[in-house]
């Protein structure tokens, strides 16, 4: 039995304790859960730290095999340029053990800063093996695309086979599979993911908005992204423009039976949140804030989702874009320019809705009497203010 204790207790599904303590049995399980209201007195055997004892993060976003392409690829040139320069690098011949070293870094990263289950952005295998003996969880989702609609069959059955092949090899990993993004994805191609989406418990995760030329290239088929993506060689002959934002335009072509991570988010408008307003149960919002301050150097409206209570989620993004993968450094950059959110509401979204939007909220996100214990410590927080500081680290403490 652990008897744990902290300047305060952070459980998420209920009202934060201020010197509260946590019972643990022997097989990690909250049995109790103590409120001292602040007088806490001498106890046989109790561990106290310094700092806010808070539920396990979870990463709503990653691209786990990407983590070969740290610092490799150059900041604040916008996302036309970042796909350009990320395929070139993909397609630079990277021997497959130096990537897998890389991954295995990563997890561990992942780990070591207190996260303890990630929806993860899968293209190809290398990254399972890794992934099915770690200690975090993962939801992976295969991502497919191609603006090919004559190609779409042919994609699809590859995507079906391959989580029939990875599904039978990685048993203890999930699955889904996902549209990369609206601007990569055939219409015939978009209703074959719905099609499957309804009839599996599948979760779609799709880059959404997180440039503002992908609004250009809907209304007006003009803008940065639609001079790079032709730099590609893609067939945009059929692509008419939509008059319509990028929300507007692929909304309607995915399943609404199934959770739905829209991820990045940077150039969401009210208009287009007021768009989605029937289905906004069903949406979690993803925010990536340091990739977006590297690859666009722009944030989100933070304060918007924030005032209109909305599902939002954490996610750190590859490597490829990201200097960390720490979900805490994601919460520093969002308080630095947004003060007016609780630091409540900042672990609520890095926790219990991460949980919630990957189907995990039975097994993660909150501290509760019953369920088994992910604990993290966040040390050196500025408690009079409840601030986090720029020095704020993470100490797990039960994993
Ligand atoms: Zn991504």
């Amino acid at each position: 039995m652990r008897k744990i204790s902290a300047n305060y207790i952070f459980p998420i599904s209920s009202m934060p304790l201020k010197n509260g303590i946590i019972i643990l049995n022997d097989k990690n399980k909250v049995v109790k859960i103590i409120d001292t209201k602040g007088n806490l007195k001498e106890i046989e055997n109790l561990e106290f730290y310094n700092g806010i004892i808070a539920p396990a993060f979870i990463n709503a976003h990653c691209h786990l095999e990407l983590s070969f392409l740290k610092n490799k690829i150059k900041k604040k040139q916008l996302l036309g340029n970042f796909i350009l320069n990320l395929i070139k690098e993909k397609n630079k011949n990277i021997e497959k053990n130096l990537k897998l070293d890389f991954i295995k870094k990563a997890d561990n990263e992942m780990k070591k800063n207190g996260i303890i289950a990630v929806g993860d952005i899968s293209n190809e295998e290398i990254s399972f093996p890794v992934k099915s003996k770690s200690k975090i969880f993962y939801h992976n989702f295969i991502e497919i695309y191609s603006l090919d609609n004559s190609k779409s069959d042919l994609i699809f059955e590859k995507a079906i086979f391959f989580l029939s092949k990875i599904s039978k090899k990685f048993k203890n990993l999930v699955f889904s599979i996902v549209p990369h993004s609206p601007y990569s994805v055939s219409d015939n191609l978009f209703e074959k993911i719905k099609i499957f989406s309804q009839k599996n418990n599948n979760i779609i995760s799709i880059h959404n908005q997180e440039t503002e030329s992908e609004n250009e290239l809907f209304f007006s088929k003009s803008g940065h992204l639609y001079e790079n993506l032709k730099k590609l060689n893609l067939d945009l002959s059929k692509f008419s423009k939509k008059e319509k934002t990028s929300i507007e335009f692929f909304f309607p072509k995915i399943s609404k039976k199934n959770k739905i991570l829209l991820v990045h988010n940077t150039f969401t408008s009210e208009k287009d949140i007021n768009f989605l307003k029937k289905h906004l149960e069903k949406i979690f919002f993803v925010l990536c804030p340091s990739s977006n301050l590297f690859i666009e150097n722009k944030l989100p409206k933070i304060d918007l989702f924030y005032n209109k209570n909305l599902n939002v989620a954490i996610g750190t993004d590859s490597l490829a874009s990201n200097e960390k993968l720490c979900i805490l450094e994601e919460l520093k950059k969002i308080q630095n320019k947004f003060p007016e959110i609780p630091l409540e509401n900042l672990l609520k979204w890095a926790t219990i809705n991460g949980a919630k939007s990957l189907n995990l909220n039975e097994n993660f996100g909150q501290i509760k009497v019953g369920k088994r214990a992910y604990l993290n410590l966040i040390e050196n927080v500025d408690l009079k203010n409840m601030k986090l500081k720029n020095a704020s680290k993470i100490k797990v403490l039960n994993f």
